[in-house]
């Protein structure tokens, strides 16, 4: 029993360690894994700046080139415009770029597009051309074309003499924009913001930038409105956390706190400013839902597993200990079997009748009949003795042609009538040799002890019975001798 104990413990601290390892060592694994997004987060940085050169800069420098191309200029002013030359122009450049590109033209109240759209200044559509010429400023960024939106950087023409041409300009396709700024977030968990001089969000990688809003401006989500923002403030103001180059807003400047690394970068050709907002990759909540996934099926499994194991081994073990409690010859429970017992008694009863049978001149029976003539005396006189025994009496093999009855809360007397009728039916048995054919009974001589089960050893009991035994054997044995105090 304390074997079986000790191998339940064994096997449970092997398998509670298995487990402690896998997670430690997945655990780890898992970290590295961030250690090494957390490389690639940072490595991204650079694709990200060039990205926002190429679609935000690219444009402006391009549409700046345009307006103050002479040649062009010098052929806008002429009386008479072929539209086809000026169209190839402003397609070579779309072309180019990947863009959309238009001309304004002020002489010839005509704008034309590189989707070869030619539309009359004086149309509705064209808006924003008066809008933005009565303003007093060379270059814009404006929204545009709903259904298909676009971010256009418009910049005025002049001539030498400061005459007013008309608008030149390149135009942003949004969707692709947010589609290539997305990608980012998804992959390094970066949100991209751009921030025009009054402080609006014009362009997010995040959920903020709804397709219909595209071309209302009154739509905008101002950034104060935005969380992170307000503590990235705040902690401007303190200065005390953040690394930055100068406090002036034209400059790049990092800031992070446990939960976001911000960097902002200045578009000074459009006065806008750039806010590229990260979580660090530990703080990724898809990382930790992957870990936590993998964890819980792995410890679903590991259980599942563990459960069908203890099954199989309490199955394979129970086999096992019915074994080692038994006798193999009779069948009947083992001398250590009886021990364990007997100290369980005391918690459940105060007294114990204990009962020494021995096989009376068993010793002729071997010699005349044989020893497995002996052997199969054994096991019917065994199966006679467990006969019409309460659930709670044992009967056991003590060694031997020895038997052991362990009849608790039962008096000597009562003991002496239930082995006495035991005694009478194995009396009665009519045992035949094969060999010789001959009939004969065999009998058997009982010794009875009672004792308190406080503190009483079976040895003490057992020294009684066997003296009642000893009486019983020298009275002339087949008797049941009760030990007298
Ligand atoms: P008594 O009435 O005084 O008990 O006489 P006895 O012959 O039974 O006593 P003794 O102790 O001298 O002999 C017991 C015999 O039981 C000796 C041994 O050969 C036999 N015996 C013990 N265990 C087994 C067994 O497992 N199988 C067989 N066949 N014989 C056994
Ligand atoms: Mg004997
Ligand atoms: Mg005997």
């Amino acid at each position: 029993m304390k074997f079986i104990k000790k191998f339940d413990r064994y096997i449970n601290t092997v398998f509670i360690i298995t487990i402690i390892v896998i997670i430690a060592t997945s655990f780890f694994t898992f970290k590295e894994i961030f250690v090494r997004s957390t490389q690639k987060q940072q490595e991204a940085m650079l694709p990200l700046f060039s990205l926002i050169t190429s679609e935000i800069i690219r444009p402006i420098t391009v549409s700046q080139y345009m307006a103050s191309d002479p040649f062009l200029l010098d052929y806008i002013q002429q009386e008479k415009i072929d539209e086809a030359v000026v169209f190839n122009y402003i397609t070579s450049v779309a072309n180019k770029f990947n863009t959309l590109s238009f001309i304004a033209l002020e002489k010839h109240q005509l704008l034309i597009d590189s989707t070869n759209k030619i539309t009359d200044l004086r149309n509705e559509n064209a808006e924003w051309y008066h809008r933005l010429k009565a303003i007093d400023q060379t270059k814009f960024t404006d929204f545009g074309d709903a259904e298909n939106p676009h971010l256009f950087f418009d910049v005025k023409m002049f001539n030498k003499q400061q005459e007013f041409l008309g608008f030149i300009g390149l135009a942003v396709d949004l969707d692709h924009f947010s589609k290539q700024f997305k990608a980012f977030e998804k992959n390094f968990g970066f949100e991209v913001y751009f921030v025009d001089d009054k402080n609006q969000v014009t362009l997010s990688s995040s959920q903020l930038m709804k397709t219909t809003y595209h071309h209302r401006r009154d739509f905008l989500t101002n950034i104060n409105e935005l969380e992170w923002y307000r503590n990235y403030q705040k902690a401007k103001k303190n200065n005390n956390a953040g690394v930055n180059t100068s406090n002036d807003d034209d400059s790049i400047f990092n800031f992070s706190t446990d939960n976001l690394i911000i960097s902002q970068i200045p578009i000074i050709e459009l006065n806008w400013r750039v806010f590229i907002v990260a979580k660090p990759v530990t703080q990724l909540t898809a990382y930790w839902q992957l870990f936590i996934q993998k964890l819980m099926i792995f410890l679903l499994v590991s259980f599942a597993l563990y459960y069908m194991f203890t099954i199989v081994i309490s199955n394979f073990r129970s086999d096992l200990v019915k074994d080692s409690e038994k006798d193999f010859l009779t069948q009947l429970p083992n001398r250590s079997f009886i021990h364990w017992k007997y100290a369980q008694l005391s918690n459940n009863y105060d007294h114990v009748s204990v009962v020494l049978a021995d096989i009376d001149n068993f010793k002729n029976i071997n010699d005349t009949y044989g020893h497995l003539f002996g052997d199969d005396v054994l096991k019917v006189i065994a199966d006679k003795l467990s006969e019409n025994l309460r659930s709670i009496d044992l009967v056991g093999r003590w060694g031997g042609e020895e038997f052991i009855f362990i009849l608790p809360d039962t008096t000597a007397q009562q003991a002496q009538e239930i082995v006495d009728r035991i005694r009478q039916n194995i009396a009665n048995i009519p045992f035949t040799s094969s060999s010789t054919s001959k009939k004969f009974n065999i009998t058997v001589s009982f010794g009875v002890s009672n004792s308190s089960l406080a503190g009483v050893a079976l040895e003490d009991i057992l020294r009684k019975a066997d003296q009642a035994l000893y009486n019983a054997k020298s009275n002339g044995r087949n008797q049941v001798v009760v030990h007298l105090e």
